[in-house]
């Protein structure tokens, strides 16, 4: 069956995020308009220095408040924090023309201060596939009040092959 320009595009965000050297996410992100793929990027270090695999995670940790037993607690959560976002890298190699009025097919829910920088972009549409619940509110009511489309693509099944497991926390 031929597949639909959603499933096409998000497959691509997939097969980006496979670039990816961090352990703990892999993450991949495209930029498209009019159905042509403008750019494409993943989380990873800056160009020129050690990535993940071979330096190691650089990990902190953070106490952030998540369900536990249907209740609100603080938990102590780790990330990676060497890598760039692959939003963020996709902002930093792509044109402010190409992303007037353009869609992002992101893997995973944008995180707040991801979400915060396409909110500023130009891009007009926000397509993802993993949910991020952490910043899910506040990233939903930004993007209501600046009348960007926020949508995640369901039922959709990634490409196989392409590890999905999220082995973050
Ligand atoms: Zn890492
Ligand atoms: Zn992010």
């Amino acid at each position: 069956m031929r597949k639909d320009w959603d499933t096409y595009f998000l497959d691509i965000a997939y097969m980006a995020s496979t670039r990816s050297q961090c352990s703990r996410r892999h993450v991949g992100a495209v930029l498209v308009k009019g159905k042509k793929l403008l750019g494409t990027a993943y989380n990873g270090a800056p160009m020129g220095v050690p990535d993940c695999s071979e330096a190691g995670c650089m990990i902190v940790e953070e106490y952030e408040l998540a369900p536990v037993d249907g209740e609100e607690k603080l938990v102590k959560k780790q990330r990676c924090v060497r890598t760039i976002h692959a939003e963020q890298n996709l902002l930093l190699f792509t044109d402010l023309h190409d992303r007037d009025g353009a869609t992002v097919y992101v893997t995973d829910q944008p995180c707040w201060t991801c979400a915060n920088m396409l909110a500023n972009s130009g891009v007009k549409e926000i397509v993802y596939h993993r949910s991020y619940p952490k910043d899910a509110e506040k990233v939903e009511k930004l993007m209501d009040q600046l009348g960007i489309r926020f949508r995640r693509l369901e039922p959709y099944t990634p490409p196989p092959g392409v590890p999905t497991e999220r082995v973050t926390s």
